[in-house]
């Protein structure tokens, strides 16, 4: 890999500013000062360090981010702010991408990398991969619901969803549901509930498969998963 890459996507600035730092004379490949963004280095056997810091490089990164309403789930777009705009702006260079969508209006947890492989197992029908929401209803979710849900509803497409868990953790307050599918067709809760007559008023996504989202991250707001949350997910 190019160095000035290597240093870029190390965290050490955009390639402009990687360029500015390779001809300070701080950067060495093996003891030997590098000042030619070109140069080509090997990871896995040559030292890169960066004045006293060596340089660790990380192929792929994972950050999970708490989505506010009225923020697409895309990498670019042309009228919104988008899920990677709210990242520390060393992701985007890291080009991330969000793991399945949340509708506009939805919050809650994104998982956001540049790992394709680990997406398309998320992502994939056959891994049945869990993800979890809790929801305002406008009106009480009853008993039939839950056993409706549990046999599978036929959306507006005729499509027959597979089992789905709806559970309603206070009984007096039967508007607040929790809900967990195991696909991810196009505004599918939504499209569940339209399926018994009701309406999803407050949508959040809480769980995708073995990660949390991280209760102490504001709206808006992300952080790197810990090795033991991607450890789960790999
Ligand atoms: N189901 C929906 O209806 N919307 C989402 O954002 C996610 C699941």
């Amino acid at each position: 890999m190019r160095i000035d890459k290597l240093l870029a996507n190390s965290g050490f600035g955009s390639r402009r500013e990687v360029k500015e730092l390779l001809k300070r004379k701080v950067v060495f490949v093996d003891e030997q000062v590098v000042i030619n963004p070109k140069v080509h280095v090997d990871t896995a056997t040559q030292v890169v360090r960066v004045e006293d810091e060596v340089v660790t490089y990380e192929p792929f990164v994972y950050v999970m981010l708490n989505k506010p309403q009225n923020v697409v789930s895309a990498t670019s777009d042309e009228l919104d702010a988008t899920v990677v705009d709210l990242l520390d702006p060393y992701f985007a260079s890291r080009e991330v991408f969000p793991v399945g969508r949340l509708d506009k209006d939805t919050e809650g947890l994104v998982l956001l990398t540049n790992n394709g492989k680990l997406a398309h197992k998320l992502l994939t029908p056959k891994s049945h991969v869990m993800k979890e929401y809790i929801a305002t209803i406008d009106q009480p979710v009853t008993e039939d619901d839950i056993a409706a849900f549990a046999a599978g509803v036929t959306l507006d497409d005729g499509y027959l969803t597979k089992p789905a868990i709806l559970s309603i953790p206070n009984t007096e307050q039967a508007t607040e549901i929790v809900v967990c599918i195991s696909e991810g067709k196009f505004h599918q809760i939504k499209r569940m509930f339209e399926a018994v007559g009701k309406k999803v008023v407050y949508l959040k996504r809480t769980k995708i498969g073995s990660l949390d989202l991280d209760e102490s991250l504001e709206l808006g707001q992300s952080r790197r998963l810990t090795n033991d949350e991607l450890e789960a997910l790999l």
